[in-house]
């Protein structure tokens, strides 16, 4: 069964070698965020779209994956409940990894050996797949395959959903003669999700959308400079990486507010307070919006227009939160899991996808007035922060320092980051069963990565092989722990955990 797209044709430009079809394309694209655009859908509508792509993909995973073909036997595909699908947890994707996609050439070894080698970003794999690695902190890394509708639908749905419009008709033609302009906070790039979908943007997007890569390891003065050149309309970043921009323009050594582009501010991958969006809101004057999505499905959610928090893109992606036994929990009360069902995704199904992370649905509608379900809160990500202290001072230290190089390290079941001085931490990892990790590979990547954040005469760490992770009080895994501070803690109970705070 083909992949249904009734919300418009996004154009696949390797299939037009005249490149006519490009000029059209951002007409095209045009009118796919017109279909996209939340406010003149209904729940009903959008209810019955998930309903219906739900029943295509499961038909098509049966048909074409041997692995939901065996684990859906049985089952009338048809008609069945979402509850009585099997679950999927990453271990199970990347064990049963090349009898799960849809695609027989698609061959788990291979495309690991494709993302080893960083000259292959963005260049399509078999010419016609994007491919990353999962970020987040679900332990072992997993290797995500999309084709070129997926990579596009990423886009999409951003300028459609996220941002506010100013007309109904064609709402984004304008930005042909006034592109777009994004600037990204991230890690240096790489295979991992938020920096590979950038790399694989199409490339009819090229006229209406400028991106700006900023590196939050490059010198503050550095991406200050760049920013104003810029002037972005949209600054996607982690919580800290903006915070930490908001400080700059706070003390005027930035000043992009008087520069007058901005509108929005996203946060991503990590845990913004409120108290910290409402400051960055004075300070810059623009909207501040979260989003939590996660390699496996990168348009779960988009950022409230309005308010604080994400909708739920339910056209195109489930979300079920549930308690530790994987029943439903009613909004308004804290899961303690989540279960993903990537509805586009039709090379490697993600039906029913295990994450850990704490969220909680809003009882009553948004205050935007988007159909679209509102998340409340997402707690499971707030992980123990981890920072370097010198001379009194402290300065946090993203956990994805440590967590980028571990995305290379395809035999690592599990791992945790102990942070167990003022500038000692312990990066403990638990291969998979039968396999081995390389201690020295493991530092020598570590090592890189800390190096290219600037940060090598900082941090001093330790790799330790362990056979597992003990669960920590909530019974699951706690990857990212600060011994130090609970140290810290005990002596001076009143003392704020982060420096700026
Ligand atoms: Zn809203």
């Amino acid at each position: 069964m083909k992949p249904e797209w009734a919300y418009g044709t996004l154009v696949k430009v390797d299939d037009d070698p005249t490149g006519r079809l490009l000029m059209l394309a951002p007409i095209r694209f045009a009118l796919t965020l017109q279909g996209l655009y939340p406010f003149w859908l209904d729940a009903d509508k959008i209810k019955a779209k998930q309903e219906q792509r739900l029943r295509a993909l499961l038909a098509h995973a049966v048909a074409k994956s041997p692995y939901y073909r065996r684990r859906l036997a049985g089952l009338d595909i048809a008609r069945c409940s979402l509850a009585d699908l099997p679950t999927l947890t990453k271990a199970e994707m990347m064990e049963h990894y090349d009898e799960l996609v849809t695609d027989p050439r698609l061959k788990k070894a291979e495309i690991a050996a494709f993302t080893d080698d960083l000259s292959n970003l963005g260049r399509l794999y078999l010419g016609k797949y994007g491919v990353s690695h999962t970020s987040g902190s679900q332990g072992q890394p997993a290797l995500i395959v999309q084709d070129e509708q997926a990579l596009s639908l990423i886009f999409a749905v951003q300028f459609a959903r996220a941002t506010k419009l100013k007309r109904r008709f064609l709402p984004h033609l304008g930005r042909l003669l006034n592109p777009a302009r994004m600037a990204v906070l991230t890690v240096k790039p790489g295979f991992y999700p938020s920096a590979a979908a950038f790399a694989y943007r199409p490339k009819y997007l090229a006229p209406i959308f400028k991106v700006l890569r900023l590196s939050h390891s490059d010198p503050m003065e550095t991406n200050i400079r760049r920013l104003e050149e810029f002037r972005p309309e949209y600054i996607t970043g982690y919580a800290s990486a903006l915070e930490a921009l908001g400080r700059e323009e706070a003390e005027r050594r930035m000043n992009l507010r008087r520069l007058g582009s901005l509108k929005q501010i996203t946060n991503v991958a990590e845990p913004l307070s409120d108290a910290a969006g409402d400051k960055l809101e004075r300070i810059f004057d623009a909207h501040v919006t979260d989003e939590y999505a996660m390699g496996e499905c990168m348009v779960l959610t988009s950022g409230c227009i309005t308010g604080r928090g994400s909708h739920v893109n339910a056209d195109l992606a489930i979300l079920e939160v549930v308690d530790g036994n994987n029943r439903p929990v009613p909004p308004g009360t804290e899961g303690s899991k989540v279960l993903v069902t990537n509805l586009y995704n039709y090379v490697q199904p993600i039906i029913r996808y295990e994450v850990d992370d704490r969220v909680t649905m809003s009882a009553a509608p948004c205050n935007c007035g988007s159909p679209l379900p509102h998340i409340a809160k997402i707690a499971g990500r707030t992980k123990d922060l981890l920072w370097i202290e010198d001379g009194g001072t402290r300065r946090e230290v993203p956990y994805y320092v440590f967590l980028a190089p571990l995305h290379h390290v395809l035999e690592l079941a599990e791992h945790q980051i102990v942070q167990t001085g003022p500038k000692h931490f312990v990066v403990r990892v638990v291969p998979l069963r039968g396999k081995t990790l390389s201690v020295d590979r493991i530092r020598q990547l570590v090592l890189e990565n800390v190096r290219e954040e600037g940060l090598e005469s900082e941090i001093v760490f330790d790799i330790e092989v362990v056979p597992e992770i003990p669960l920590g009080p909530s019974g699951k895994v706690s990857r990212v722990k600060n011994e130090y501070a609970q140290t810290r803690t005990a002596a001076s109970p009143t003392r704020p955990v982060r420096a700026d705070t």
